[in-house]
């Protein structure tokens, strides 16, 4: 595709990338893929968020290997933008406009206003528009430096607070022993439904917001979680549950929502200043007291 020609097709393509993608990533399940690709990174920076956020530009020398994750469906061709000085500032400038609309976004759902410090490695030619590694938010380039339209930047701006959620967190949601994967399953219940929890309400993802109103898709979506929680924990299931179906998605935000209904939002908020453990065991009952009906009922055992 040419981009010079074709901007409007472009930001069609964009969209329909940034829509396919969503919700986001694996970001719990990153230990279990040991096998890397080698997508180009194409500039890193440090960000400080304080009463304001700072970008440092950073080497790209020390970028990550990228596990290889599975894209939520099938890839999409895309054209990729050239990086060029110019537009790695233009990069930077769009990142920190970005940052600070998110930072409002997700400190809404966080137990207190973010302050601390993460990296922002920009690649391209990977098949997702934004996912958590570590202390690290992984960017695709071309939905951050091309034009979009209105829609699609909201969508882009609530994918940025998801994964800068997962990050403000804290590391101890995302170390635990991928030995463990039944207990990666339960936690991310909790920390995807979090982070997911966001962008409910603003319309940015409509599709997504149907689910949770759809009795019928719903309740297959928690049939899958049971289905796979009966099985032998194995990390199929789990990819399972957070790419070719986004039903571990849908459920952690549901229950996420019953709770904040029910006890009110800072019910499950300080659930996140928990060990994961002890924040899921927690996690489970309190939705258990919200009576979900027998549909939507998950327990632990
Ligand atoms: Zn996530």
């Amino acid at each position: 595709m040419d981009l010079t020609t074709g901007p409007e097709r472009l930001t069609l393509k964009l969209r329909a990338v940034i829509r396919f993608f969503f919700p986001w990533a694996l970001c719990l399940l990153q230990p279990l893929f040991a096998s890397s690709i080698h997508p180009e990174v194409l500039l890193g920076w440090q960000v400080t968020v304080r009463s304001k956020v700072t970008l440092t530009r950073i080497s790209t020398e020390g970028a990550p290997r990228l596990p290889s994750w599975e894209a939520h469906g099938n890839r999409q061709e895309i054209s990729w933008p050239v990086v060029d000085q110019q537009s790695g500032t233009l990069l930077e400038r769009k990142l920190k406009t970005l940052l600070k609309e998110v930072l409002h976004k997700s400190n809404k759902y966080l137990s207190e206003e973010y302050r601390g410090n993460f990296k922002i490695w920009v690649f391209k030619n990977v098949p997702y528009t934004a996912k958590t590694l570590e202390d690290a938010i992984i960017v695709s380039a071309a939905p951050v430096l091309q034009p979009l339209e209105h829609k699609a930047r909201k969508q882009l701006s609530c994918i940025l607070a998801h994964e800068l959620h997962h990050v403000a967190v804290g590391p101890q949601f995302f170390q635990i022993d991928p030995l463990r994967p039944r207990q990666i399953l339960l936690t991310s219940l909790l920390t995807e439904g979090a982070a997911s929890r966001i962008c409910v309400g603003d319309h940015s993802f409509p599709e997504f917001e149907t689910v949770l109103k759809n009795e019928k898709a719903l309740s297959a979506a928690f049939q899958d979680v049971r289905n796979i929680l009966r099985q032998p924990p194995d990390h199929e299931g789990m990819a399972q549950l957070y790419t070719r179906s986004k039903s571990g998605y849908y459920v952690g935000c549901w229950m996420i929502m019953q709770i904040e209904n029910r006890f009110g939002r800072s019910a499950w908020l300080s659930l996140l200043d928990e060990a994961p453990e002890l924040a899921t065991i927690k996690f489970f009952d309190l939705y258990a007291k919200t009576n979900p009906p027998a549909l939507y009922q998950l327990s632990l055992q």
